[in-house]
């Protein structure tokens, strides 16, 4: 059993505090316990990464970018390990865990770089005795909260700008997944980060929250997870006026045009609808075929389905891990049961198994799907690909964009026209077009409408840390 603690000013520390339990949700098993952290813990964090702060903004990029890499490497090197342990706690297929592990490394060494090439600029003056200088400078004291579903992506593609910027970081991770992040703290001491740059607690949320957002000290909140605490987050840092970034949920409809390869549509839907077992704001909630090709489509989905494999994630050939709690598990079992009630037809799935203390959820297909429907109005964070059918493109596009989120959208189609009309269409801050699974470090990722605000990765992930000075300059 794993014992977490809380990383502080470059100490372990949370002996003293009462713990809490994290669990296997593939066998309910106690896997880890964590120091339960409020509001005093989080005071001390920020107050450490306040102090250095004021040290680490000074170093040259150069030299924080080598911090990083070895960081980096670190990670790379034992890779194993941490998706063991991520997989132990949160559920997904050891596969997904080593790619999660690579893919937080990618903006780790993306982030290195790209703090090299944080540019301000000289503009015309309108005398000749003046200059105008635009300087970017490190925003201050990041607080992060970050969600269980990628418990290592989503706390490193927020911990990797921020330190690249010149910002210091206070993290908290979810209570349901934290030894991932506990791991990959220990990392950043290895690769020998100054004290008080990195910061870790956990614990009890709302505490933890209310002082990050209240804390003179932090400068920017950067969160991922529910639209509603990302709302009430919003609220709170109203008070203090914090920078904020919000990744919030997602509503991701999936178009599959009749001119599309089906081949590749099938394999972008099952890419991203059954990854991490639907457990993604960016998975494909809605599923809408032109309706002259609806049943070859279903029938090549289900071919692909039928072969994926639920079971514990650390075993080999599991596609399909458990859900992460009772709760997700009773919302698919929801959504599914009153699409049935509403007339839907399980093609296939359409079942849980309940273990001891485990809950998973077979690869699901439903046809006959309508709007009134419980799992085309909101995210079902489950396998469940519900297909409704559509005619024209004009009105696929307003059933699409009929959602307050704008997270992700994917349609699939061979023809270049009709391709560029859909993606300007589409309001939502990530297109996939013939591409089920688009995030990559070097591009932006973030929503528009309900699902948030600023962009994680590509120029703009590390703009986000980063405040603008004008300096007049008078000869
Ligand atoms: P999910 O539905 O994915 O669990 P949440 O928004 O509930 O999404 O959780 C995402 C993160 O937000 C987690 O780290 C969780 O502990 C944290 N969280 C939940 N409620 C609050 C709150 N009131 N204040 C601050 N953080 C919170």
């Amino acid at each position: 059993m794993f014992r977490g603690k809380l990383y502080i000013d470059g100490t372990w520390t949370g002996d003293l505090l009462d713990t809490f339990d994290v669990k296997n949700p593939a066998t309910g098993e106690v896997v880890g316990v964590m120091p339960n952290g409020g509001k005093a813990e989080a005071a001390a964090a920020i107050e450490a990464a306040q102090r250095a702060f004021l040290k680490w903004r000074k170093y040259t990029a150069a030299e924080r970018a080598n911090f990083l890499m070895t960081w980096h490497d670190l990670l790379l090197q034992q890779k194993e390990e941490i998706a063991e342990m991520l997989t132990m706690e949160m559920g997904k297929p050891l596969a997904e865990a080593r790619g999660e592990i690579e893919y937080s490394a990618s903006f780790i060494r993306w982030f290195a770089e790209e703090g090299k090439r944080v540019y301000g600029r000289t503009v015309p003056a309108s005398a000749e005795n003046k200059r105008i200088h635009v300087q970017k400078q490190p925003v201050g004291v990041v607080a992060a909260i970050t969600p269980w579903n990628f418990p290592a992506a989503m706390i490193v593609r927020k911990m990797a700008p921020a330190l690249a910027a010149g910002c210091t970081f206070v993290g908290k991770p979810a209570e349901l997944t934290p030894l991932t992040a506990v791991k990959i703290v220990e990392l950043c001491e290895e690769a020998g980060f100054p004290k008080g740059v990195v910061n870790l607690v956990c614990g009890d949320a709302k505490e933890i929250g209310e002082e990050m957002t209240s804390h003179e000290h932090v400068r920017k909140l950067t969160f991922t997870g529910s639209t509603a605490v990302g709302k009430l987050l919003m609220k709170q840092s109203a008070g203090r006026m914090l920078n904020l970034s919000l990744e919030l949920g997602g509503q991701a409809p999936m178009i599959i045009c009749d001119d599309a390869d089906l081949d590749k549509a099938v394999a972008g839907v099952v890419a991203s609808k059954y990854r991490n077992a639907g457990q993604t704001c960016v998975c494909g909630n809605r599923i809408y075929v032109q309706e002259t090709i609806v049943d070859e489509f279903v029938k090549r989905l289900t071919g692909k389905v039928v072969q994926l494999k639920v079971g514990n994630g650390l075993e080999e050939g599991v596609h399909i891990g458990p859900l992460i709690e009772k709760k997700g598990y009773e919302k698919v079992k929801a959504h599914v049961d009153d699409a049935v009630a509403k007339g839907a037809r399980v093609v296939i799935g359409g079942k849980g198994q309940e273990g001891n203390d485990s809950y998973f959820y077979d690869p699901t297909i439903l046809t006959d799907v309508h709007d009134e429907m419980l799992v085309m109005q909101e995210e079902t964070f489950g396998p469940v690909a519900p297909i409704q059918t559509f005619a024209t493109d004009e009105d696929v596009i307003e059933k699409a964009n009929g959602t307050r989120y704008g997270l992700a959208a994917y349609f699939f189609t061979e023809n270049y026209a009709r391709g560029i009309r859909l993606s300007e269409a589409l309001d939502f801050g990530i297109v996939g077009w013939n591409d089920g699974a688009p995030s990559i470090a070097q591009a932006p990722f973030g929503g528009m409408k309900e699902s948030g605000l600023g962009r994680e990765g590509g120029q703009e992930g590390i703009e986000a840390f980063l405040e603008t000075k004008f300096v007049s300059i008078g000869l």
